[in-house]
């Protein structure tokens, strides 16, 4: 190697080092050029370097190969190179001469060795910081997450503001379904087309990222809503090549169009608005869009409190047992009684219309649901000891309580802990969505059966009724919502008098006992008469009592009847 070939040589490497260690980005097009170069002044036919995530995608050949020259004279490999980083990806480097080509020197060979080595140590560190950006930036799956909104609405917020923006958080309506439907990997399939669908909307202007399973959240240009509306509302995505078979895809979204006077204060100030408003999205029925309002920032603050204050309560005794009396409407004759809890806290009676639904968001339901089992029969206890008639009383579990395997168990340790007749407790439980509940479900009610312990199914008319419960479950009791209940008998043939009629009928006819539930009026009453539903639980007899008023009613033990 002469002097002026050496000289060129050192000249060549230190513009290679420079444009490899450029701290202001890569300069991709000079880079090239010193290639270029180098592989002109020694006489070098190509140049390439391959990247492998891991050894085994070595050995697979699954790599990412890149050629930066290439004369398409020759390729007889000269010098190979193979680094392994400490993470365990490889990188390997190839330089080819032509037959034509002056072959290199063994002192030229080393310089090329070189220059070979800097370009994969630094092939190795760019792809691994790209590698490391998609595995920060994307899920799994290949879908941008929940770093990439951020970094999408903090560098939106920096450019022009988010006035002007909406965000949402949406998912995808029965999911499950269809995945059962059509299978796993064509579900994903279609996500994916619903996803792209999205993305193309709103394209530089918006974000679509994954939250995990069938969530997304987005941010997107007030101006795409319209389009959205549409698709959120539902389209039909196909899941084969030809397009012949398709799903309807459709979300329930929450959103929050970014105020005027917005301060964003990191990923919570959105958050905390749009997933309350998803949740109430989500429990409404048919596609719906739930644009965020404040009140619901005060539910969730509740929800929180309710959480919160939980655990004292419970240790305080605050809970209590109000009795709502059943009467049988042809005699008058107190034949049972509902255990309904009641919280006193503050001076004030909180209703559980406002604390069991967040309660059954954890397992705090499940403490409290023993808990008033357990008042429940130390009562039924006493009034046995005090010689008083007790009448059979039912207690509320809460469809949570069905994952529990021990929950048989844990029933049947309490009542016999107070030594109680078991024909004195009854179990009411709401009907289920699910077939894993419904299995549940028929364990826990087969056993309760075989320990002689009264079951109802609760609220029946109410959400997914199926005849299926009543038909493969060996309930005792079925209990009539009140939604179902006739408000008067000006029309027999109206369609909630011929249900109704038809349900105290199948009911009976299958063996079942019947109870009504929100009897308010004298009419009322001789609804179920007319229809022989012979057990009435209502306004009309008497509200919920506290345990002193209920035991007078067990002792004077029948109502007068209005003829
Ligand atoms: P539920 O089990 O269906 O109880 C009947 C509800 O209907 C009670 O409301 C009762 O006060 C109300 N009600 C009874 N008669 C009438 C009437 O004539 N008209 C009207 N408008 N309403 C009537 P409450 O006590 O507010 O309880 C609401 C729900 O909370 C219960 O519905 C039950 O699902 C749940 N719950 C109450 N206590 C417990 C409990 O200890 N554990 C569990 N898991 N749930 C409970
Ligand atoms: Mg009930
Ligand atoms: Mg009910």
């Amino acid at each position: 190697m002469d002097k002026e070939k050496r000289d060129k040589y050192y000249i060549l490497l230190e513009r290679l080092t420079d444009y490899i260690n450029d701290m202001n980005g890569f300069d991709h097009a000079g880079y090239k050029t010193v290639i270029e170069e180098i592989c002109e002044l020694f006489h070098i036919s190509k140049g390439s370097t391959e990247f492998y995530r891991s050894l085994s995608d070595e050995r697979l050949g699954n790599g990412d190969i890149m050629c930066d020259f290439d004369n398409g004279k020759g390729d007889i490999a000269v010098i190979e190179k193979r680094m392994v980083t400490p993470s365990k990806a490889v990188v390997k480097g190839f330089i080819y001469q032509s037959k034509d080509d002056i072959p290199m020197t063994e002192e030229e060979k080393e310089k090329v060795d070189i220059m070979l080595r800097s370009i994969i140590a630094f092939v190795a560190r760019k792809r691994l910081q790209r590698l490391l950006e998609t595995f920060a930036y994307n899920d799994d799956a290949g879908y941008p997450n929940v770093a990439s909104y951020k970094r999408f609405l903090d560098w939106q917020n920096e450019q022009t503001g988010l006035v002007g923006f909406t965000t949402c958080c949406l998912n995808l309506r029965h999911f499950s379904v269809i995945n059962r439907e059509i299978g796993r990997e064509l579900g994903d399939a279609v996500m994916r087309s619903y996803y792209r669908l999205l993305s193309e909307i709103v394209g530089e202007d918006g974000i679509v990222c994954r939250l995990g399973g069938d969530n997304f959240i987005m941010a997107f240009r007030n101006g795409y809503m319209d389009t959205l509306t549409d698709i959120f509302s539902g389209i039909p995505v196909a899941y084969d090549k030809d397009g012949e078979n398709r799903v309807e895809v459709s979300a329930s979204v929450g959103l929050f169009v970014i105020p005027e006077g917005f301060v964003l204060t990191g990923f919570d100030s959105v958050m905390e608005k749009i997933i309350p408003a998803s949740q109430v999205a989500r429990n409404s029925e048919g596609a719906a869009m739930v644009y965020f309002d404040e009140r619901m920032m005060k539910r969730k603050n509740d929800s929180v409190r309710i959480q919160r204050l939980f655990p004292v309560a419970i240790a305080e005794k605050e809970f209590k047992v109000f009795y709502q009396p059943k009467v049988d409407i042809n005699t008058g004759l107190l034949v049972g009684a509902e255990a309904l809890c009641r919280w006193f806290h503050d001076g004030k009676i909180v209703s559980p219309a406002e604390f069991i639904p967040v309660l059954e968001q954890g397992p705090d339901i499940c403490k409290l649901d023993f808990y008033m089992l357990d008042l429940v029969c130390a009562d039924i206890r006493r009034w046995i000891d005090e010689g008083k008639n007790p009448v059979r009383v039912s207690v509320n579990m809460s469809r949570k309580h069905l994952v529990d395997v021990d929950l048989l168990r844990h029933i049947m340790e309490i009542i016999d802990r107070y030594e109680i007749p078991h024909h004195y407790v009854e179990i009411e439980l709401t009907e289920t969505t699910t077939d894993v509940e419904f299995k549940d479900l028929k364990r826990v009610v087969n056993g309760l059966q075989l320990e002689g312990v009264c079951t109802a199914v609760d609220d029946f008319g109410v959400g997914y009724s199926s005849l299926n419960l009543i038909r493969e479950i060996p309930w005792n009791i079925l209990k009539i919502d009140r939604c179902f209940l006739p408000e008067d008998d000006k029309s027999q043939y109206d369609t909630t008098t011929l249900m109704y009629k038809h349900v105290v009928s199948m009911a009976h006819d299958i063996g079942l006992e019947c109870v009504t539930e929100g009897v308010e009026t004298k009419e009322q009453v001789d609804i179920l008469k007319h229809y022989q539903c012979d057990i009435a639980q209502g306004f009309y007899f008497d509200r919920p009592l506290p345990v002193e008023e209920f035991e007078d009613r067990m002792k004077k033990g029948k109502y007068d009847l209005v003829e």
